[in-house]
């Protein structure tokens, strides 16, 4: 090779590694802004107690607290709802809901904006409905939560032990194999092997690992009447306009009639013109359990109660403001305690 050639060469390759450099760095700042590469941890600092939710507005859910979640295993995602990495997730954390919603796992997702727009109540209300996300959502306005977390990228996922303790912690897209494990283990773990666990919390949590109510179909036959045991046990559905509640407008709370649970708020309760009695949000997301149906040649979301498992009604969502979701149940799975 003589010199000239050599010096070709060199130059191609440095033209080379410069268009390699500044395509790198200008792909990294297009679609990866801020954005740390993903990591995530098991997290075994015992002392790790998670900071509460900071006041916003909550959806799909009664305002909870960690407090009020002992016992549960609590997986908390920071997202926001243009973020492209964080709507890639939301079909893992949704599916989780599904799955372990029913065996003690809460989901909430807190919503800490990004953008101008992303700040509006009403687009953060209307993302969640149209992304069919079911679980708890709170607004972050104010990044008090964000901050309480140390949080710095969008999105980032934190499970929590049933005592209220970081377990486990994602930044970025992925693992999701990794985090359903960890998901399970808690589950399954005793919540007193936490050096944190406390004695007075015990209590709550043997009642909310025994809480589900399983009977045998002949002694559900033997409860209910044949109206109830065909809808609550066998997935029917009762003509329209003729339970006791699609006309309803007392106040009160509704409840399960096959186990009793407090499932949907009068408050809540809209004039549908469909001759079911209709909601636009369950008493809270953990109290009922959503669950693709394909029966009738057509994929609907079945509603069955957190507790028993029974049949409620179907959710759409072509229901009114704030949710944008039509909780479309059977009178005679309900029964209205009156305020
Ligand atoms: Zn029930």
């Amino acid at each position: 090779m003589n010199t000239k050639a050599k010096q070709v060469v060199i130059a191609g390759v440095f033209i080379l590694l410069v268009v390699v450099v500044v395509c790198g760095g200008y792909a990294n700042s297009v679609f990866t802004p801020d954005l740390p590469r993903p990591s995530f941890e098991p997290v075994t600092d015992s002392a790790a107690a998670a900071p509460d939710f900071a006041s916003g507005t909550w959806i799909n859910s009664e305002p909870l607290t960690l407090k009020s979640l002992q016992g549960r295993v609590v997986l908390i995602e920071f997202w926001t709802f243009a973020c492209y990495n964080c709507r890639n997730t939301l079909p893992f954390v949704k599916r989780w809901h599904e799955q372990y919603a029913d065996k003690g796992l809460t989901i909430v997702g807190v919503h800490s904006p990004e953008l101008p727009e992303e700040r509006n109540l009403d687009n953060v209300r209307r993302e969640v409905a149209s992304l069919g996300l079911r679980y708890a959502i709170v607004t972050d306005n104010d990044y008090k939560t964000w901050e309480a977390y140390k949080v710095s990228a969008w999105p980032t996922i934190f499970v929590l032990d049933k005592t209220g303790h970081v377990r486990w912690r994602h930044v970025g897209e992925g693992a999701y194999d990794e985090c359903e494990q960890q998901i399970k283990a808690l589950l399954a773990a005793d919540s007193t092997q936490s050096g944190a666990a406390k004695q007075s919390t015990k209590k709550d949590e043997k009642t909310e690992m025994n809480d589900k109510i399983t009977k045998s179909e002949d002694e559900w036959r033997k409860e209910l009447t044949p109206a109830q045991y065909h809808v609550l046990r066998e997935a029917g559905t009762e003509q329209a306009f003729t339970g006791a509640y699609w006309d309803n407008h007392e106040k009160g709370v509704y409840h399960c009639a096959a186990c009793g649970l407090p499932l949907f708020s009068s408050d809540t309760k809209f004039d549908s013109g469909t001759g079911w009695p209709s909601f636009y949000q369950p008493i809270t997301a953990a109290n009922v359990i959503e669950v693709t149906d394909n029966t009738l040649g057509m994929e609907r979301t079945e509603v069955r109660c957190r507790r028993c498992g029974s049949h409620l009604g179907h959710v759409f969502a072509d229901g009114p403001r704030p949710t944008g979701l039509r909780y479309c149940m059977n009178s005679v799975s309900l029964k209205l305690e009156k305020q």
